[in-house]
């Protein structure tokens, strides 16, 4: 099948591909505002109607909470998932926008052409990047690039309530050979990219108890245990000199990065002088054998959130206190088990409290890392794609964050997912005066075709 056609589809049809773009930015479908529960319904309907038009079978799905687009549509032996969101942030501080959110338009900028408006780089003008690539390909070869299914969600931004639910309640109708995802950026302004690596996140709070009444530290001092010592000394020693954490097995489960991951990431260009100095910072702090990359992306972390107890407020108060109260965080990587790291972490804890006192516990959520297995020669494939396109090797990165879509559908639905994007760092997603750039949008629409021609 002809890819350069299509290419050349996609060229030809920008100005109508914009004027979609736009015409679903103005829809304000603000997930987490009730009031805008119409607008959300209204930018489902209008993608249902927009993938019929391509020839899918098309349905907004009721939820409790805002519904959910699903369509079929074309044939093949790989049956591909795209899942993209939407709905959108709020727009406030409105002030701080130099035109309506939801009067979206193409502005000239010194960095070239920008499609300014709420939603545009997330994610709606991320989703249309994938449907306008399937528009161009029904144009040119009459039918859809292959057997697909679209899933579009309308509360990414308001907590995905209904998501779990949903893949569970539709799981064997949603499940695909691999999903991708086109949520996330680029690896820098110019280099295309494919998150592989997620870590999950482990949250605990913990309060040491002592004396069973806050005490005066000259009546006390010396003699009673302050709990803010036990606590302040435990946290302390959480990591080691050489940035390593000390948790009794908490390093099971981490695995080593295969070497050609390793290479890909010594050859990208990040600058973690310039990373840290944007923040004050110069100083990589985490495991000194490690380069900052892996210890952003593939090491794991142990991070107090939180400290408080005693007297905190205006002048002084010579408090000996009965409590004190932390809350500490873990970002988790490769196998590792968030409930047996809670286990330790809390027997840890409690081996170095002192026999009169105790700890009380809180758990807060947990969930391991997702690692996709780039085994997967799609992997592979659509890293050509990409690269091709972008004239720049495509890079297999990681992300320090969680993005929980990607492990839902490991769990949920035990498929791998391919999260690929074109967003780039300066979109100001979330943020006042949120744009795409016209570049993105287009080699976005372009690298679809590609990918699409690779998989299905
Ligand atoms: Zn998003």
């Amino acid at each position: 099948m002809s890819l350069d056609a299509v290419l050349s589809r996609i060229d030809t049809d920008l100005p109508q591909a914009l004027h979609r773009l736009l015409e679903l930015l103005r829809i304000p479908s603000i997930s987490t505002d009730p009031a805008f529960k119409p607008d959300c319904a209204r930018a489902a309907d209008w993608l249902v109607e927009d993938l019929k038009s391509l020839g899918f079978e098309a349905a907004s799905r009721p939820t409790p909470g805002h519904p959910m687009v699903v369509a079929h549509g074309g044939s093949g032996d790989k049956h591909l998932l795209f899942y993209g969101h939407y709905d959108v942030q709020p727009v406030d501080p409105l002030n701080l926008w130099d035109r309506d959110p939801f009067d979206p338009a193409v502005q000239d900028t010194p960095t070239g052409k920008v499609i300014r408006g709420r939603g545009a780089a997330d994610d709606k003008g991320q989703l249309m990047t994938f449907l306008e690539a399937c528009r161009a390909w029904k144009a040119v070869h009459g039918t859809l690039p292959g057997k697909l299914t679209i899933f579009l969600e309308g509360e990414e931004e308001s907590g995905s309530p209904s998501l779990i639910p949903f893949m569970q309640a539709n799981a064997a109708e949603l499940k695909a050979d691999i999903a991708l995802i086109c949520d996330t950026g680029l690896f820098d302004d110019n280099t295309p990219a494919i998150t592989t690596m997620l870590r999950g996140l482990l949250g605990e709070e913990l309060t040491i108890h002592a004396a069973n009444k806050d005490l005066h530290s000259g009546s006390y001092g010396g003699a009673a245990a302050n709990p803010i010592k036990i606590l302040s000394k435990i946290l302390g020693n959480l990591t080691d000199a050489t940035g390593r954490i000390v948790i009794p097995n908490f390093y099971d489960g981490v695995t080593e990065l295969p070497d050609s991951i390793r290479q890909q990431w010594q050859s990208l260009s990040f600058d973690h002088a310039k990373f840290l100095g944007d923040v004050g910072l110069s100083i990589p702090i985490g495991e000194q054998d490690r380069t900052p990359l892996e210890m952003l992306w593939s090491r794991p972390t142990a991070e107090i959130n939180g400290i408080w107890g005693g007297y905190t407020g205006e002048g002084f108060k010579t408090v000996l206190p009965a409590q004190a109260h932390a809350k500490v965080s873990f970002r988790l990587v490769g196998d590792q088990d968030a409930d047996a790291i809670r286990s330790n972490f809390r027997a840890w804890v409690e081996a170095q409290v002192p026999a009169d006192c105790r700890v009380e516990w809180k758990g807060h959520g947990g969930g391991g890392a997702s690692v996709m297995s780039i085994t997967d020669p799609a992997f592979e494939a659509a890293r050509q794609a990409l690269t091709d396109e972008w004239h720049v090797p495509a890079a297999y990165i990681g992300c320090g964050g969680s993005i929980p879509i990607a492990g839902y559908f490991k769990t949920y639905l035990d498929m791998d997912a391919m999260l690929i994007g074109f967003g780039r760092d300066d979109d100001q997603i979330h943020s006042p005066n949120e744009k795409y750039d016209l570049e993105c949008f287009h080699k976005g629409i372009r690298s679809w075709a590609r990918i699409l021609q690779k998989l299905a």
